[in-house]
């Protein structure tokens, strides 16, 4: 077992459920790193704001502990929300409205006397970029704004780790993208220890250090994102995290068969086997050619590459992206190149 304080928090064997006796969550243990940012990435419904909620204090597991440093905040000993040392910015900036800004940041430091407070403040606005904007109200913020503010006010006790769930949900897809690299980089720049919760996969991507898949309470698979993505471990990991091919094969003498040709069989599977390999939709490349087997039957403009959908000979279709000046015709017989090192090889929706 990990040594008490050798991560900032750790989850220890935690359940929850709920009156309906639904388990939501079920036996989860995770250590997370000093200045670690650690996604916490799923569907609907499958316990992340939950696990978020454990560790603020807002509720208690049913069994298991949690640790935020050395102190067992959850588990044999039972510390209120209210002193755990741990910031939270929510989808919603949740800002006091009648409030300045700066009233609004000291709202968390009112044991410490004015002037420590106002130095606070100050080092607070700084490190998120808002400088001078002490004595104005939330609505004169725009939201990036006012959601930058709400990480001021969560870093400002200098907690042992900010919570962060759906942060970016209220902004239009533009500046949601500009707001998330700013706060991870105000992050990164404070090496504070972060936990993000979202259900857009390429948020999660974006900002994890490391990866948390959940799935119905489970964790369905954790890793680097390149891992998550590259690398799914089952077929619910590598539709969640994007859009993926799962082309039938037949293990063989000579290796996997496939309708795009042979794979190398690593791992000896019994002939006869059946399985799929996960193909990317942009480790699938096309070109065309007249004399292919190979049809276009849908393209969606994505603006940046374009997504086609390919009809193969036995009528399977498989989904290619290239870049956004290749354009082909619907009908367009196209020859196929994969990148057949990426192929992750499953059995039974898993990798092997
Ligand atoms: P979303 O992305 O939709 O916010 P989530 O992964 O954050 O989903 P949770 O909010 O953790 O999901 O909820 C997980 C499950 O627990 C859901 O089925 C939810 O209905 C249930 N649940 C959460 N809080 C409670 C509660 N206080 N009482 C009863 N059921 C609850």
């Amino acid at each position: 077992m990990s040594r008490a304080g050798e991560f900032a928090v750790s989850l220890r064997g935690v359940y929850k459920s709920f009156e309906s006796k639904k388990v939501v969550i079920e036996d989860m243990s995770l250590n997370v790193a000093h200045g670690e940012i650690v996604v916490l990435a799923g569907p609907s419904g499958c316990g992340k704001t939950t696990t978020l909620r454990l560790i603020a204090g807002f509720i208690e597991p049913d069994r298991g502990s949690i640790f935020i440093e050395d102190l067992e905040v959850a588990g044999a000993s039972s510390v209120p929300p209210e002193n755990r040392p741990v910031g939270i910015v929510f989808q919603d900036y949740a800002l006091f409205p009648h409030l300045t800004i700066e009233e609004n940041i000291s709202f968390g430091l009112l044991k410490i006397e004015k002037s420590g407070r106002d130095n606070i403040v100050t080092d607070s606005l700084e490190l998120v970029g808002l400088e001078g904007f002490n004595k104005r109200y939330p609505h004169e913020l725009s939201g990036g704004e006012q959601q930058r503010v709400a990480l001021a006010r969560a870093l400002a006790p200098k907690p042992k780790v900010v919570l962060l769930d759906e942060p970016f949900s209220n902004l239009d897809a533009f500046l949601r993208a500009q707001v998330r690299e700013e706060i991870h980089q105000i992050l990164r720049n404070a090496g504070t220890t972060a936990i993000f919760v979202t259900h857009d996969q390429q948020e999660a991507l974006t900002l994890a250090d490391r990866l948390v898949v959940l799935n119905k309470g489970r964790f369905a698979q954790v890793g680097t994102p390149e891992d998550i993505y590259h690398r799914p471990a089952t077929r619910f990991v590598a539709n969640f995290m994007g859009q993926s091919n799962f082309l039938p094969g037949t293990v063989e003498s000579n290796g996997i068969s496939t309708e795009l040709g042979r794979w190398p069989n690593p791992s000896s599977l019994d002939q006869g086997s059946e399985v799929d390999i996960m193909l990317r939709p942009h480790d699938i490349s096309l070109a065309v050619d007249e004399a292919a087997s190979a049809v276009v039957s849908a393209r969606q403009f994505l603006g940046e590459e374009n997504l086609y959908t390919i009809r193969l000979l036995s009528g399977r279709k498989i989904r290619s992206t290239m870049p956004s000046h290749s354009v082909f015709d619907l009908g367009q017989k196209v020859k196929i190149t994969v990148r057949r090192q990426q192929g992750v090889i499953m059995k039974d929706d898993k990798r092997i």
